[in-house]
């Protein structure tokens, strides 16, 4: 297979601005979530192909890119954007055949790549250091500088929205990547490759292995050329990333998904929060980091709560990404049977509602009925653990105190929102709510390219997106002249 129109053959690696198989010539098999068939094979990039990748990283450091002036970085970057969207059809395609995305779901995420790119030309030539008064005698500036070269391990579920966040934000600042995108999902890690290649970015600056985890994204984190690691994906995989960082001392961004919830109180707005409800627990058929799989509702709405978003849940259409339903099936069907178990703890708990899996959906598709519950107690495994899938459970609350105590009462802090009408109430709850994003009256505002992200607790740490993940993926360094 090849992908066109771009002609890339999807068994070769991109490095050092070219394509070629893998040195051990090895290939895997990608599967197509919608169906259970093989879409094509993928290099299986081990050790040595990715000690190319960071050496071809370090040629460019030390070569063009690395002598490139922010703004032309800039340049590039805007370049990379505009051919993004130039091939926004193509690359919905393959996003929402790789994924198993709706096709309207992938359309939002090459449109947020392309924001990414445009978001971070502007902003390459923006950051700066600064000038810091000092003894009698002395001139001291501080220098934004890149960390070197950095690597990028980005999982299935949104790869171009991740892909753009931190692979723009890491060439912005002057860094050359290496990145290696999930073994279930990297089409569209590829077609970004010949994106930028085409845009003119530096041979070297941007070098993509595929392989898998095990192998090829390990020895990109315990690579000691690797000066920053950033990871979004699970806990467990975090935290192998994050302690063989440590070994070599680098630092790591890690975005570990959540168990986010939405609190409606009395006095919310019902009729603009059930879109809200519903639809940010089932995005991507719930495998989204952010996913809003708690909602929490005060009694004196709890029961018309429950009433609307059941009907909402019973008219879903559930089946293949091509035909653009509200839920495509799940990105594979070992994910499908992780699912399936944890709504199977839920034996116990009042079953709301299921939706409905289309009668025409391929039997070898990874599909799974979307499933709400209510009457949850907060301790239950359903309401702790992240299930990435499309699973809700609804938990009843009496007041603020308690609200709070329950949206604080997971491991987890990654994104809340506050659904009220009381000014003060948001104010309170903004500041007490333990979580990288709070949203009042909305939730995710429409992903948010401009505003930083990240975790705390087992979400992770680190801030993506915005300008803040220019410091992130740069270090400071202090001159101070003694001249007299
Ligand atoms: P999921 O459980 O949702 O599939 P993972 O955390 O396993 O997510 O995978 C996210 C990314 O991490 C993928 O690109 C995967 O290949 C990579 N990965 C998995 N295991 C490792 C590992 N031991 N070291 C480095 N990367 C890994």
């Amino acid at each position: 297979m090849t992908l066109r129109p771009m002609n890339i053959d999807p068994t070769h690696l991109f490095i050092a601005g070219a394509w070629g198989p893998s040195l051990g010539g090895d290939v895997l098999p990608l599967l197509n979530p919608s169906d259970g068939s093989t879409l094509c094979h993928i290099a299986k990039g081990s050790a040595a192909d990715i000690d190319a990748a960071v050496r071809a990283a370090q040629a460019a450091l030390d070569g063009e890119w690395g002598r490139l002036p922010a703004f032309e970085r800039g340049r590039i970057l805007a370049r990379i954007g505009a051919e993004v969207l130039e091939h926004i059809d193509h690359l919905t395609d393959l996003e929402s055949m790789d994924v198993g995305k709706p096709l309207t779901q992938a359309r939002n995420d090459v449109i947020a790549l392309a924001r990414y790119m445009e978001f971070y030309a502007g902003a390459a030539d923006k950051i700066h250091g600064e000038t810091i008064p000092f003894q009698d005698g002395y001139t001291v500036y501080t220098l934004r500088e890149p960390h070197g070269v950095t690597g990028h391990i980005v999982p299935w579920n949104y790869p171009m929205q991740i892909i753009g966040r931190s692979v723009g934000a890491a060439l912005a600042m002057g860094n050359a990547c290496v990145l290696k995108p999930a073994e279930e999902a990297c089409l569209s890690a590829l077609a970004f490759a010949e994106i930028c290649s085409r845009a003119g970015l530096p041979a070297g600056a941007l070098n993509v292995v595929t392989g898998l985890g095990a192998e090829a994204g390990a020895a990109l984190t315990a690579h000691r050329g690797v000066q920053h690691m950033s990871f979004t994906g699970s806990v467990g995989v975090g935290k192998v990333i994050q302690s063989t960082s440590a070994q070599n001392v680098v630092p790591v961004t890690l975005e570990l998904g959540g168990k986010s919830p939405q609190l409606v109180f009395e006095d919310a707005d019902l009729d603009a929060a059930l879109p809200f409800l519903v639809n940010a627990g089932l995005q991507n058929a719930g495998q989204t980091c952010s996913a809003s799989s708690r909602i929490l509702v005060q009694r004196g709405v709890y029961d018309d709560v429950v009433a609307r978003m059941g009907a909402a849940y019973r008219a879903l259409k559930v089946g293949p990404a091509a035909a653009d339903l509200n839920v495509g099936p799940l990105i594979s069907n070992r994910q499908k049977g992780i699912v399936e178990s944890y709504i199977a703890k839920g034996a116990d708990l009042r079953m709301v509602a299921q939706a409905k899996i289309a009668s025409d959906a391929p039997a070898g598709g990874a599909y799974v009925a979307a499933t709400l519950f209510a009457d949850v107690p907060p301790t239950h495994v359903l309401a702790q653990e992240e299930i990435f899938g499309p699973v809700q459970v609804i938990i009843p609350f009496e007041d603020e105190e308690e609200a709070i105590r329950i949206a604080n009462g997971t491991e987890f802090g990654l994104v809340a929102s506050v659904w009220s009408l009381s000014g003060a109430r948001q104010m309170r709850l903004a500041k007490r709510l333990r979580a990288g994003q709070v949203f009042l009256n909305n939730y995710g505002a429409a992903g948010g390219v401009e505003l930083p992200f990240g975790g705390v607790g087992l979400s992770g740490h680190g801030r993506e997106k915005g300008f803040e993940a220019l410091y992130g993926f740069s270090t400071l360094k202090t001159v101070a002249a003694l001249h007299g």
